[in-house]
């Protein structure tokens, strides 16, 4: 089959069987492999349903230029869509995100605004700052993936029931971390009205606010965290409402151990945020009987953090030991 484009080639994805892995746990662990969307990322589906939309309800028209703040791979799959349609785009970034994301938007052409990292009720917030430009560009769209539930809405129609497909409907549970949320929620949706026995659970980084939310209800955020796109302090419109039964928290140097464990048992060179996915998958498969499936995302690749975390000096500074036996990632732990 000939996909159509970008666009086109964007979903689809395979699931892997994370081979030693599943053999080790007893239990099948998969990854939807959004990494190979065209643009490298779980992004790709989130841009294009937004721009479609924008396009379909004439706020984004001919000649115009898509704005958003971004950790990267929103921006990175929106400059690609919008290459391909013929739109500029302007993308604000954080300084504390990798200069290899920075450095790949620049090369795709788009107008990179590098921004200092400051809270969300600072109005110097890259999210602010998009909105802001946005405002004063002439025939701009601003994109707004935290808000803007067409991410949500493509995961539903498309990630979900692909992996629902992918599994033959053998599936007992769901588990993924948040940044927008979209990925999470959409997917949680479609596998829910599917069966409702499926379970489904966050995944959530130190620092973020949603570990406690799905919980007990508060957004109360608690340690820290240095992985790139995940991770949230707020209730977003696309996770607001999601049929999440539960939460776990896993560390960055569990997440880290477990890209690094990836790389060299099973092949997969991927970034941080699919370590913890991973390691959230396999916390949750061990609690479930023997023979069980769950299912979670791998986001982006390893090739967005050579200078993080995929970095022998950057290991070093932040104590990270790439070498963890799978006992060693996995051992539950308190830190914050
Ligand atoms: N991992 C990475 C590397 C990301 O860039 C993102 C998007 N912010 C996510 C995970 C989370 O996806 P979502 O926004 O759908 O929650």
């Amino acid at each position: 089959m000939v996909a159509i484009g970008f666009s086109g080639a964007v979903g689809n994805t395979p699931l892997i069987e994370l081979r030693t892995l599943s053999s080790a746990l007893g239990r099948r662990v998969l990854g939807k492999a959004e990494f190979l969307n065209p643009g490298g990322s779980v992004k790709d589906r989130a841009a294009r349903a937004i721009v479609d939309d924008a396009e379909a309800r004439g706020v984004l028209q001919h000649g115009g230029t898509i704005v958003e703040g971004t950790a990267g791979n929103t921006g990175i799959a929106l400059a690609l869509v919008a290459n391909e349609r013929g739109y500029r785009s302007i993308i604000v970034v954080p300084d504390d995100q990798s200069q290899d994301k920075i450095e790949l938007l620049r090369a795709y052409g788009s107008d990179v605004r590098v921004v200092p990292s400051v809270p969300f009720t600072n109005s110097e917030n890259y999210y602010h700052v998009a909105r802001r430009i946005a405002e004063a560009t002439a025939g701009a769209f601003w994109v707004n993936q935290f808000e803007n539930t067409e991410n949500r809405r493509t995961h539903e129609a498309t990630t979900g029931p692909e992996v629902w497909e992918q599994t033959g409907g053998r599936i007992d549970a769901f588990v993924a971390a948040a940044g927008t949320g979209g990925t999470l929620a959409g997917v949680a949706l479609a596998l829910k009205a599917r069966d409702e026995r499926i379970l489904t659970a966050l995944c959530d980084p130190y620092g973020s606010a949603l570990y406690n939310y799905v919980n007990n209800g508060e957004l109360k955020p608690e340690g820290d965290s240095d992985l790139e796109g995940i991770g949230i302090k707020r209730l977003t419109a696309n996770f607001e409402g999601a049929p999440i039964d539960r939460a776990l928290r896993a560390s960055d140097g569990q997440a880290v151990g477990m890209a690094h464990w990836l790389l060299e048992r099973e092949g997969l060179f991927l970034g941080g945020s699919s370590g913890l996915n991973v390691v959230g998958a396999a916390t949750v498969a061990k609690e479930l009987p023997e023979g069980s499936t769950v299912v979670t995302i791998l986001c982006d690749g390893g090739g967005r953090y050579l200078s993080r975390i995929f970095n022998e000096a950057w290991l070093a500074l932040n104590n990270f030991n790439r070498s963890l036996t799978l006992e060693e990632i996995l051992a539950p732990r308190q830190v914050f």
